[in-house]
């Protein structure tokens, strides 16, 4: 034992994804011994198998549509343009080495050990990894999640969004269960890439805790892009058909057959094996860690953040907890804690759809009358130029007498960046005088929202 209360390090920190790391570089600038337990690769599932490598499939999408565009425009594009997958997830998986490169190069550097074994808690203060036992005053949990699967006959035969970074070659046809995220991202990017793409979600419309009008608009641009939208759509069974899979719906209608099949009907907190028991750590009815408004467990001196405590699962939202968390404990700020409303969010669709703040059926439910809404639909200059069908749809939530902005939502190119910096000023409380107080940059989409009235 290295020190008088009997511990090896000041931290503990089960999970080297976006959370645990985030929080073991800020812990050590702090001055923190840390000890990082992480048996897989580092970076978790953003780095591994989800963020990074869809926005490099996204990416790779984005060029083809633009390729497309391009052809249409008068430069002289030859007739095959198809992605040879095999050599851009060369360059993806290149591009994810050197992350996880960095990140050891980092951690070397930040002082923190890390240690290549899966953690399990003996009590609220150890932990055994491998055969060792460490000790800490404070053990950080960040064991992410992991998708699930629906309770049908024949799920064994589907894949999860892990698969889905396995495969080498575009798919004919691939079927998305689900119409979340992970369902609207990837039958975007396969579309685009060739593939016919089908996505079946349960309820009457995509991405239901979305605008439904920004929503409304992605579906139409999806019906335009070819994806096949099956709402309403309850699965009872999936078989095997030949070579392809077919789903049967409840009234044991069939569609297929699929080369691929990718649930993608939401992740589950990994909780499971960690020793949680041990040490005092309850769950909440979600089979989340239940974690209070400073990321602290059942149990003194353990915390956890990200994917498993099931709030708000994004990797920017469990990085900027770590943070906070560890300015608390060891960066002195008592009051130190992440605020979890108005956090933005991009789904990466084709175009990106995302948002910041109320949804107008939120506000209308919290603020009734007091609500007016803000809309621009139009066609982006490069699209118009071009003569496609794709429309944006932006569109701002505002309340009260000084129309003070709630709700900022957008589909449409480029949203994804444009959003980040509406997103501080939503935060800060502005007004829709203050957007209309601001000059516009043009000709931009990003105007629209300073334009709107
Ligand atoms: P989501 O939570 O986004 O969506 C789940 C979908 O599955 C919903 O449409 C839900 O329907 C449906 N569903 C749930 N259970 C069943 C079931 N038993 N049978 C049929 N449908 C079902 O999950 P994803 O898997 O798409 O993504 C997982 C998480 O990963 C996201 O929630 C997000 O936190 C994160 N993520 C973030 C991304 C980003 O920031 N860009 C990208 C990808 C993932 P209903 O709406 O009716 O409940």
């Amino acid at each position: 034992m290295n020190d008088p209360g009997g511990f090896d390090y000041d931290l503990i920190i089960l999970g080297g994804g976006s959370g645990g790391l985030a929080g073991a570089f800020r812990a050590a600038e702090h001055g923190a011994r840390v000890a990082l337990l992480e048996p897989g690769e580092l970076g978790g599932t953003c780095v591994n198998a989800g963020c990074v490598p869809k926005k490099a499939m996204w990416l790779a999408a984005d060029l083809a549509a633009r390729i497309d565009i391009a052809a249409r425009l008068g430069f002289d594009v030859p007739e095959s343009t198809t992605l040879d997958w095999r050599e851009f997830i060369v360059d993806r998986q290149r591009y994810i080495s050197n992350i996880h490169e960095s990140y050891r190069k980092r951690l070397d550097e930040a002082g923190v050990t890390l240690v290549p074994q899966r953690g399990v808690l003996l009590d609220a203060h150890t932990v055994r990894a491998g055969g060792t036992r460490l000790r800490a005053p404070h053990i950080l949990l960040a064991t992410g999640s992991h998708p699930v699967r629906p309770d049908v006959p024949g799920a064994e035969l589907g894949g999860v969004s892990d698969d889905f970074f396995n495969w080498c070659e575009a798919p004919a046809r691939v079927a998305l269960l689900g119409g979340g995220y992970i369902s609207a991202e990837l039958a975007g990017v396969l579309q685009v890439l060739g593939t016919r793409a089908e996505i079946f979600a349960r309820s009457g419309r995509l991405l239901q805790q979305m605008d439904s009008d920004v929503v409304n608009q992605l579906q139409d641009n999806y019906r335009h892009l070819g994806v096949g939208l099956h709402l309403e759509y309850n699965v009872r069974e999936v078989q095997r058909d030949g070579d392809g899979l077919v789903l049967v719906d409840s009234a044991g209608e069939k569609t297929g057959p699929f080369d691929q099949l990718v649930f993608a009907i939401g992740r589950r907190a990994n909780t499971a094996g960690i020793g949680l028991e041990e040490a005092g750590v309850q769950l909440a009815d979600d089979g989340a860690i239940r974690v209070d408004g400073y990321q602290n467990t059942t149990a003194e001196g353990v915390y956890a953040v990200g994917d498993v405590t099931g709030q708000l699962t994004l990797t920017p939202v469990a990085i900027a907890a770590a943070r906070r968390l560890m300015d608390r404990v060891f960066g002195g700020k008592a009051g130190s804690r992440l605020d979890y409303d108005n956090v933005p969010f991009v789904v990466f669709s084709h175009p990106p759809l995302g948002g910041i703040g109320l949804t107008e059926e939120q506000a209308r439910k919290q603020h009734g009358d007091a609500v007016k809404v803000y809309r621009s639909t139009f066609r982006p200059m490069l699209h118009a130029l071009a003569d496609t069908p794709l429309r944006s749809l932006f569109k701002l939530v505002c309340v009260g007498p000084d129309q003070r902005v709630v709700g900022i939502h957008a589909f449409g190119e480029a949203a994804d960046e444009i959003l980040q910096g509406f997103a501080v000023a939503l935060k800060r409380g502005i007004t829709l005088d203050d957007l209309h107080d601001t000059v516009a940059i043009h000709p931009t989409s990003a105007e629209e929202f300073v334009l709107m009235r």
